[in-house]
């Protein structure tokens, strides 16, 4: 629309508000009052002379004496109407066609997106009369765009969510022990849930209580730290549990009596083992900065994906852990095996060799242990055992390891402990067995006692071969000697 000579339009100069048109106007206005979409006119000053019926119908303005610019103004979105009075304004300095967006207030009182088209009106003189204008309720097509806008958003989201449950993956399955993996869950749910708090809860081993091993944003939300089972629903049920509104729904009691916030309680469930559960805020949600939290349903989905991934990764690293230790433990006194004693002599005394550091070497052999069989049984036998390694466990220090070698032969590796020191712990555990009451099925066994045998590094040798022959050697003099004794390797000597 250039300008409108062609239809035949009225003398704007000489319209006043609430005016009729003038005669020679006549056809303008009847087209202009059955027209399908709203109109408005106004004079050079700005003022709105003419809206058709549409546009009054519109706004509910029924008597032609609210022809002003008044009934646009009330109408208008509060907070668009100085952005709306300063294009206008604009306008009638430039003499621009300008179009411009907002909210109108209908009739029934509901708020319709606007699209208003302003033409300059140009009289037959070629002077600026003011402008001619169409308003479109663009409301269905904003929403629309809203929608998609969202949905697009959302999508952005949820992949940023992906990759990051992605990395977090990877690093929970090169973790070497459960522990390791608790600053990386922490790390990852801060940003996996921004602006959100919540809390990892986690059995402990034997499923007495339930242990938050990582926890962010207000942990004030949380009751404590540790748990009973029953504390949580979600654990109780065994699946999803939902709060919208904490104030009007069953709620946990791990969750604190002042929370407001709404939250979501996922079980950790993987291979059958109910390992735990995730428990995350629901956010504020459908705020600018985060459109895409809108849905309570995608949060939740989000938080119970999460909940599935770390389930599966920690029960799997469970399953790892488990298998080394089963590779490196004896399962019978749960002490380190040959092969783990084997590795680590040989790298700790690299390292003292490096440190110069001294290192101890005390082997074990219980005395007459055959005899004992014979008399008591076996099982009593491998009660003795099992008693024995409880006791050197009770005895050891920080950086020692303790080994069962062969049958009923027991190793210590004392790091650091010149030979007097390693002498003086192997009398300790000597000491200790002999005077220790085993009792097997309400039987007092009497008169357990072992053979110790100490060699040290570095004088009884370099070698982790030549070490343990060393001590072997020196248990060997200590049989020898009349058993129950500790003896020193001579071979530094
Ligand atoms: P000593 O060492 O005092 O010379 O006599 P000993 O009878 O202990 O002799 P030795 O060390 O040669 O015997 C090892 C015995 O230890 C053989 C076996 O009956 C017993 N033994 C080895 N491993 C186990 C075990 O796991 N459980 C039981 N109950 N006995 C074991
Ligand atoms: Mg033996
Ligand atoms: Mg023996």
């Amino acid at each position: 629309m250039k300008n409108n000579h062609h239809l035949k339009a009225p003398d704007l100069e000489k319209l006043n508000p609430g005016t009729p048109l003038l005669d020679e106007d006549t056809d303008f206005q009847i087209v202009a009052e059955d027209a399908p979409v709203m109109l408005w006119l106004t004079n050079a000053e700005g003022k709105v002379v003419f809206t058709n019926l549409k546009w009054k119908k519109f706004v509910g303005a029924t008597t032609d004496g609210n022809l002003s610019g008044n009934a646009w103004l009330m109408a208008l979105h509060p907070d668009e109407r100085e952005n709306c009075l300063a294009i206008f304004n604009d306008a009638f300095v430039s003499h621009q066609p300008f179009e411009m967006e907002y909210r109108l207030r209908r009739f029934d009182g509901q708020y319709r997106y606007i699209l208003d088209t302003g033409e300059p009106y140009i009289n037959k003189e070629g002077k600026f009369s003011g402008y001619i204008g169409s308003s479109a309720d663009i409301t269905e097509r904003k929403n629309y765009e809203n929608k998609l806008r969202h949905s697009q958003m959302e999508l952005t989201q949820h992949n940023r969510e992906m990759a990051l449950i992605n990395e977090l993956n990877s690093y929970l399955q090169v973790c070497r022990s459960l522990q390791e993996t608790h600053a990386i869950v922490h790390y990852y749910a801060k940003q996996i849930f921004t602006d959100q708090s919540g809390a990892l809860y986690l059995f402990d081993e034997n499923h007495g209580m339930v242990e938050a091993v990582a926890m962010w944003g207000d942990k004030s939300f949380f009751s404590a730290p540790v748990i009973s089972p029953d504390d949580c629903w979600a654990l109780r049920q065994g699946r999803l549990h939902v709060v919208e509104e904490p104030g009007n729904a069953i709620r946990c009691s791990h969750i604190d009596g002042q929370a407001v916030q709404g939250y979501v309680c996922a079980p950790a469930i993987a291979q059958g083992e109910m390992i735990g559960f995730l428990c995350v805020t629901l956010g504020d949600g459908g705020d600018e900065k985060h459109p895409a939290w809108a849905s309570v349903e995608s949060r939740t989905r989000l938080i119970s994906l999460a909940a599935d991934n770390l389930a599966m990764a920690l029960v799997s690293l469970k399953l790892r852990e488990a298998l080394r230790n089963r590779s490196l433990h004896d399962p019978m006194t749960q002490l380190f095996n040959r092969r783990y004693l084997d590795d680590t002599l040989i790298h700790e005394l690299a390292n003292c060799q490096r440190l110069n550091r001294p290192l101890g070497v005390i082997m074990i052999d219980i005395d007459h242990f055959k005899s004992y069989n014979d008399t008591h049984g076996h099982d009593a036998g491998d009660y003795v055992l099992i008693e024995i390694a409880e006791l050197m466990r009770s005895k050891l220090r920080e950086g020692d390891v303790a080994c069962r070698y062969g049958g009923e032969e027991l190793v210590m590796i004392i790091l650091g402990a010149s030979k007097q020191i390693t002498l003086d712990r192997a009398e300790m555990v000597r000491d200790a067995i002999e005077k220790h009451g085993f009792i097997f099925k309400g039987k007092n066994l009497a008169g357990v006692t072992a053979s110790l045998g100490v060699a040290a590094f570095p004088e009884d040798g370099n070698t982790a071969a030549g070490l343990l022959k060393a001590a072997d050697t020196a248990l060997y003099q200590a049989k020898e000697s009349g058993r129950n004794q500790v003896v020193a390797s001579s071979r530094g000597a």
